[in-house]
């Protein structure tokens, strides 16, 4: 059974989008059968892939909204092993929407029970808020991923999040763990860099990944051609960190060794590929 996992921090520009789309990438080039859900209206998980946001014509929203089936909406990308559920403007009124409809919180992990069998990790982008999108992802999810930005206020506003899982796991989803807590743009040339870094050690000790992402201008390149670091700049700094967290959460899981898959393997993207990937050689 897939893992679910949501990568959530309502404060904005942390560095979610990044690492959902280049953590996702790295499990995918260590075998895993991964599906990427884009839950941010903004779409930028979706453009990260390079998927042109005006030619999508079908989106998570259709799935949570209006009821249709989350595997209709699954399209392949570049990454083999890696699809995708592309996020669309329409999400932007998916939060007033899913307000008077029953179940609203439990939405997303209704429509997620189909797929969850057919991949290893499902990794869930949400927008920076504590709305109704990032609660459907806490309460689809088995574990949470928070990105924090090595900055002068880079605990503001934990508080408020940890308070929000403990909500979910009071009310809706027991189970739910925190993954991780990875640190993000982190400059080694700075003290503060430095002190952030002991702080949040200090404050969250085993929860936070060894693996630091450092601040990269290839990481904050790649989406403009949409691509993962893994495509565009291999043997950059940034691709390094996210190799390395991938395979630090792989080990935190006991997930088995890698069979090296390269990005520029052959395979079939689409959901075909990732099912035969998940059946066959990481089970
Ligand atoms: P939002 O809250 O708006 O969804 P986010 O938390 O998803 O934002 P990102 O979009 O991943 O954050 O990152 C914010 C900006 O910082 C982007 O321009 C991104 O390219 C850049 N960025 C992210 N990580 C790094 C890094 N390690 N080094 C340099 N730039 C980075
Ligand atoms: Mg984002």
């Amino acid at each position: 059974m897939g893992q679910i996992i949501a990568c959530a921090n309502q404060k904005g520009g942390v560095g979610k989008t990044t690492t959902v789309v280049n953590l996702s990438t790295y499990l995918a080039l260590a075998g895993d059968a991964v599906l990427v859900i884009d839950l941010d209206p903004q779409g930028n998980t979706t453009s990260g892939f390079g998927l042109d946001r005006d030619e999508i014509r079908h989106s998570v929203y259709e799935a949570i909204i209006e009821d249709r089936r989350l595997s209709d909406l699954v399209v392949p990308t570049a990454i083999p092993g890696l699809s995708l559920v592309p996020s669309s403007i329409s999400l932007a009124g998916a939060e007033v929407e899913l307000a008077p409809l029953p179940q609203r919180e439990r939405r997303l992990a209704r429509i997620l029970s189909e797929l969850v069998d057919s991949y290893d990790y499902i990794v869930l982008d949400c927008p920076p808020s504590l709305g109704l999108l990032t609660v459907n992802a806490l309460t689809a999810a088995d574990a949470v991923v928070i990105p924090i930005q090595c900055e002068y206020y880079a605990l503001e506003g934990l508080s408020q999040l940890i308070a929000t899982i403990n909500l979910v796991r009071n009310h809706l989803n027991p189970d739910l763990a925190i993954k991780g807590v990875v640190l993000t743009m982190y400059d080694p040339r700075t003290n503060l860099s430095a002190e952030v870094d002991a702080e949040v050690r200090k404050h969250l000790g085993p929860a936070v990944f060894d693996t630091v992402i450092p601040r990269s201008v290839r990481l904050s390149e790649a989406p403009s051609y949409g691509l993962p670091i893994a495509l565009y700049r291999p043997d950059s700094k940034g691709a390094e960190a996210y190799a390395a967290l991938a395979a630090e959460l792989r080990e935190r899981d006991g997930r088995p060794e890698p069979h090296a898959r390269t990005a520029s393997d052959e395979s079939p993207s689409g959901v075909e590929g990732n099912r035969e990937a998940g059946d066959g050689s990481s089970r």
